[in-house]
This record gives C-alpha cells, sequence and structure tokens, in this order.
C-alpha cells in the first residue's frame, strides 16, 4: 500500500515505509492483551502491518500455511507494551550542549533527545508511546518521521505542550492558556499542529517554582470546556492530577486519563479519596501509575503505592510513569515489578501495559490486544510472562507495525543510582511531607524549569 501522502509543507512523497513482510509466527504460548486471553501451541498471521488470523496453530487456515513460518520455540508471543506518560526531550536537559548559546539549540536538541528517548523505550518492547507534554510539538514531529518511515521508534501518540496556566505546572514548555476563551484558542492551535491528545494541568506540581501540587489550578467551568473541546475535535484528554481538588474536578468534567493520581490533600499530605476512586471506576476513567510515594512516606512502599488502593476499587490502570521527567526509559519495565509487588496481581499488570494502556490513549480497537484486525504490534520472549515478568527481559523479537525493530543497546536501570535516585525519589525524602518537599524542589526548579 504505497499510497502518495501530501505533506504540509507542499510537496508530495510516496509513502516510504516498506509493506511488511507477511508471515506466520509461533511460540508455545500467546497471551493475546485480554484477561485470560492464553492460546496453547499459538500462531499469529502478519500480513503487511496488520494482525490477519491469532489461534492454535493446529487449527492455521489452510489460506496462511504457505506463509513463510518462524517458530520460536518455548517463546510466549503478547502484544506490544504501551507507555501512557512520556515526555520524550525530558532527558535531553540533562546534557548541555557545549556550544556558548544552548538555548538557539532548543527545537533541535529536543526533537534529538526525543527519538533517543522513544528508540530506548522501543529497544525494551513498548512499541507505542503516548507523550504528555512536549516543547516545540517536537513530540508531533516525531510521529510524522516514524510514520513515514525518516526513522524507526514506536507509534508515538502526541500532545504538544501540555496546557497550564500562566506561571503555572510546566509553564516553559509552552502551552499557557487563562480563562475559557484562551483555553479553547489553545486547543484549536494544539489541532492545527496535529497534536493526538490534549494534556491539562489540572493542578500544580512538583518540578516549577511557585506551582503547589495540592491546589487546582483550573475551575471546574475551565476543565468541562476543555474536555469538551478537545472531545469536539476527536482528541483523547488527559490531566495531570496529584492533589485531590484536581483529580475531582478533572473526572467531573469527563477526563480520559488522570496522570498521577496522588491523592494530596489541602494540607499536602497524602488521603486517599475511596469515593472518589469509586466514582472513577463508575465512569471508566483510566488512572495512569506514575502516582509518587506517599506524604508522609511509609517505609517499603512501592514507587506506585496509589495503584493498588485504585485497583481494589475497580479502577482502570493504564502504565505510565512520566519516562522523561522522572524515570529514564531505561526503568519502564522496573515500574511493571514494582506494581506486582505493590500486590496488583501479574495479568492485570500486563493488562495495564497493553490493552488498557491502549484504551485510555485512544487507541482501543487499534494496538494492545493479539487479535484479528489489530495492528502487528508485538513482542516474543523466551519464557512465559504471566509464570515471571523477568521474561520481558529476554526479548526475541520487537515487530512494530508488522516491521521489526532494530534494538538499540540500553543501560540496565538501576534504582538506587544517584541519577535515578533524583528522579524515583525526588518526591520522598523520608519523613518528609509533601510542603516540606516541595519547598526544597522549589529551590531546585528555580534553576531548572520542569518538563
Ligand atoms: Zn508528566
Amino acid at each position: 500500500m504505497s499510497t502518495a501522502k501530501k505533506r504540509n509543507g507542499g510537496y508530495v512523497v510516496d509513502d516510504p515505509t516498506p509493506r511488511a513482510p507477511d508471515r506466520v509466527i509461533t511460540g508455545a504460548r500467546a497471551w493475546t492483551g485480554v484477561r485470560a486471553g492464553v492460546v496453547k501451541d499459538a500462531a499469529v498471521v502478519i500480513r503487511d502491518r496488520s494482525i490477519a488470523w491469532v489461534g492454535p496453530a493446529p487449527l492455521l487456515p489452510s489460506e496462511y500455511a504457505n506463509m513463510p513460518h518462524e517458530d520460536h520455540e518455548g517463546a510466549t508471543l503478547l502484544p506490544g507494551l504501551i507507555e501512557v506518560h512520556a515526555h520524550l526531550g525530558g532527558f535531553a536537559y540533562e546534557y548541555e550542549p557545549n556550544v556558548p548559546d544552548p538555548d538557539r539549540l532548543n527545537p533541535g536538541w529536543h526533537a534529538l533527545g526525543s527519538l533517543t528517548t522513544a528508540r530506548q523505550l522501543a529497544s525494551l518492547g513498548v512499541t507505542t508511546v503516548q507523550s504528555l507534554g512536549a516543547k516545540h510539538f517536537a513530540d508531533v514531529a516525531l510521529r510524522e518521521a516514524t510514520e513515514l518511515g525518516l526513522v524507526e521508534g514506536p507509534r508515538i501518540v502526541a500532545s504538544g505542550p501540555q496546557i497550564t496556566t500562566t506561571g503555572g505546572h510546566s509553564w516553559a514548555t509552552g502551552g499557557e492558556a487563562d480563562g475559557i476563551i484562551e483555553i479553547v484558542h489553545r486547543i484549536r492551535e494544539h489541532h492545527k499542529a496535529g497534536v493526538d491528545t490534549i494534556k491539562v494541568m489540572a493542578t500544580g506540581g512538583f518540578g516549577t517554582y511557585g506551582s503547589a501540587p495540592w491546589n487546582a489550578q483550573f475551575t471546574q467551568e475551565e476543565l468541562n470546556v476543555l474536555v469538551a473541546e478537545a472531545h469536539r475535535l476527536g482528541k483523547n484528554t488527559a490531566a495531570h492530577a496529584h492533589g485531590t481538588q484536581g483529580i475531582e474536578r478533572s473526572v467531573h468534567a469527563g477526563i480520559d486519563l488522570v496522570a498521577h493520581g496522588s491523592f494530596i490533600g489541602a494540607d499536602g499530605k497524602t488521603a486517599f479519596d475511596p469515593r472518589l476512586a469509586d466514582e472513577m471506576a463508575e465512569r471508566g476513567t483510566y488512572v495512569d501509575t506514575t502516582s509518587p510515594p506517599s506524604f508522609p512516606s511509609v517505609p517499603g512502599e512501592t514507587t506506585t503505592p496509589r495503584a493498588k488502593d485504585l485497583f481494589d476499587h475497580g479502577v482502570r490502570l493504564a502504565t505510565g510513569n512520566d519516562i522523561g521527567a522522572v524515570l529514564p526509559p531505561s526503568g519502564y519495565i522496573f515500574t511493571l515489578h514494582e506494581l506486582e509487588a505493590s500486590g496488583i496481581p501479574r495479568e492485570d499488570v500486563l493488562l495495564a501495559a497493553t490493552s488498557n494502556a491502549a484504551a485510555a490513549a485512544g487507541l482501543a480497537g487499534v494496538t494492545g490486544v493479539l487479535g484479528e484486525g489489530y495492528s502487528a504490534d508485538l513482542l516474543v520472549v523466551n519464557g512465559n510472562p504471566l509464570d515471571d515478568l523477568d521474561a520481558l527481559d529476554h526479548l526475541d523479537q520487537i515487530i512494530i507495525e508488522g516491521h521489526e525493530f532494530r534494538r538499540d543497546p540500553v543501560e540496565p536501570f538501576d534504582p538506587s543510582a544517584p541519577r535515578h535516585l533524583s528522579g524515583l525519589h525526588q518526591h520522598t525524602p523520608s519523613g518528609l511531607d509533601a510542603r516540606t518537599v516541595w519547598v526544597e524542589r522549589q529551590r531546585r526548579a528555580a534553576h531548572h524549569p520542569g518538563v
């Protein structure tokens, strides 16, 4: 399918992405991305970029019998993993370019950093990445470059800069808007720039000077308009919300995905709100798994303690880890282990990382499931991740839209390494409540505007 594409710049290019090879992949089993979706002695048929058939190999329809077969003995076939909360250009800030005026490099620097982060994630088996905040619409550029085959990487769902209040959380990313008219205008600008999803900073955060995580940044009316306008334009919505006030307003506005969902009360201490969680479960609001540890911190707690509380109330979880802002891409698989350690059953962790995450990113029916008509985004792993998530470290193949992804080397993730400490534990020096942590973070943020 080599249809010509007209680009915005006025020139026309043929779709340069080569047709993916048709083939049959077999393994000891497939886990299809739905509950109890195990197929023993499984075969997956890939035709071009889509899955044409999934089932037990002995039942393979005769029309596929003559296609090239790849047999992976003892392996599990499963949908590619998904990250719903990345800041792809974030780690570009860790490195200062060696030129007199680094600011001049900002858009290019951001784009190159985004490509690197996206490829690192793909190298771990993450075949779809939702960007929830990017300067200069670098995420849209990356999505386009990937779709055109100029670069190889995961499928990108792009938000552009987060919509925030003037001087509000992550204002430096470039999405300030105050009041209903400006919010609507900002969404339409984002639409014009080609975003897929609208990310709003519903509360303050830890990384921006003068921004308090427990306070909502927008009124109920403003959030209602934001969600309605985004939905009118066919875009998904996601809200950064640490404070309970902002979570509640986002949920009432009909937001699709809450990021963080930390339940920080007005006093700066964590207080899980079971009533609000029940409401989220009822409405089908997705919550990502990047809640920071409790305030005050609880010894021995995992990095995502709120996920278990939400899970127990039937809230739909999607794996999103603030990759690029809080965690480096190499930490993705570690976070799945943390979810399991928090008490969430292994299959539910995998559901959060596949079909749930796809739905949370507006891709239900597109990816996250091994099923007929879905995009051929899948992993071949040695071993069985339903028995042990460590199997995810033994990737045999990563297939993105029917093409095998050629991996970059990824530095092993060490949660205790100093570089990662700043991210993982940025919210949690032990014994301090959120206000104390915040004051400390403010000092740092004043010299380092958050992403
Ligand atoms: Zn974030």
